[in-house]
């Protein structure tokens, strides 16, 4: 079954019907680089840059992360490389010297929240960011949005380390896009002042499915409850998409949704043309996308984001594959 899947890597992702679908890959170190190579993956969708970050009692100052995100950068120079400032906070906390007791991390100072908090650390991580932008087509990801002076902060702050390296003749693409995760319900369910304010939108499920349920995605105990096909997920999740396109604006998927051929199908209904996954995956979202007709999906799951009844949509969305 594998040998008949990599014989997939050289084919283009394209559907019955002849659109061609963007494949692209997470990624947590460079190192993962060499297999995002080997299936000829079309780009990075995510590159979780707090990894670099986590288990040490030194962060990693501007010269150690500008060579990681040069690395990965100078890898794809013909791809779309995005790279997310750091998300921690709650499942992917700094070591203890940096931590702080809080009473509920997932609702509390994570990713941007986190990195606002921390402007000097926030300030770093983006001027190394933009040194590396000159490499590549790289962009900048900015994690867990919910307002919009979240995103007019970080903006200032960009702005403010590109006038640094301004002043000191340093070179950056003066354009490199900003995007956004759509992670949070609040986010999903206003769009707009997302769209006016970036250059493209990812919709995290795994964080969006998180926070729609009530769901502790690190919780055994609730994980039978952990559904993305949950009809209001979906509602959330294809509200984004239908969105971007009417917006002209990017969406991608970059969650852990993006990478199960389960719901393939169900997201190039929705017009999802942009699918970020682990490298494992890409293949076998490949095979999935090669037997899709966009053509016939779309009406099909129009009428699948009409039911609110999580077995009948489970049944629809395994019709689909029929
Ligand atoms: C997500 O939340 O879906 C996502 C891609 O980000 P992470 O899993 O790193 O929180
Ligand atoms: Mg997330």
């Amino acid at each position: 079954e594998r040998s008949k899947l990599n014989r997939l890597r050289d084919t283009r992702a394209t559907t019955l019907d002849g659109e061609t679908i963007n494949l692209l890959c997470n990624i947590e170190t460079p190192k993962d680089m060499a297999a995002v190579k080997t299936v000829k993956a079309d780009g990075i969708g995510l590159y979780r840059t707090e990894f670099l970050f986590m288990g040490r009692d030194v962060l990693p100052d501007e010269e150690e992360q500008y060579e990681a995100y040069r690395a990965v950068v100078k890898a794809m120079p013909d791809k779309p490389v995005t790279i997310r400032t750091f998300d921690l906070g709650a499942d992917k906390a700094l070591d203890r010297a940096h931590a702080r007791v809080e009473p509920n991390p997932a609702l509390g100072l994570r990713a941007v929240r986190y990195s606002l908090a921390e402007p000097k650390m926030f300030l770093t991580q983006l001027r190394a960011l933009l040194r590396a932008s000159v490499h590549g087509q790289m962009q900048i990801m900015v994690p867990m949005l919910a307002h919009a002076q979240e995103i007019d902060q970080t903006l200032r702050l960009i702005d403010k380390a590109k006038a640094e390296l301004r002043a000191e003749k340093i070179k950056f693409n003066e354009a490199v896009p900003v995007g956004g995760m759509i992670e949070i319900p609040a986010a999903a369910l206003a769009l707009g002042m997302f769209i006016r304010r970036l250059s493209f939108l990812s919709i995290g499920t795994n964080d969006l499915i998180q926070y729609t349920l009530a769901i502790d995605r690190a919780d055994e105990a609730v994980v039978h409850l952990y559904d993305p096909l949950h009809p209001a997920v979906l509602k959330l999740v294809a509200g984004t998409i239908s969105a971007g396109a009417r917006f002209g604006m990017p969406v991608s998927v970059c969650g852990e949704m993006a990478g199960d051929p389960e719901y393939t199908l169900l997201l190039l209904g929705m017009g999802l043309r942009n699918f970020s996954m682990h490298p494992s995956n890409i293949l076998e979202i490949k095979q999935q996308v090669l037997r899709a007709d966009l053509g016939e999906l779309a009406p099909k799951v129009q009428r699948i984001l009409k039911m609110d009844e999580q077995a009948r949509v489970r049944e629809a969305v395994q019709r689909l594959a029929l």
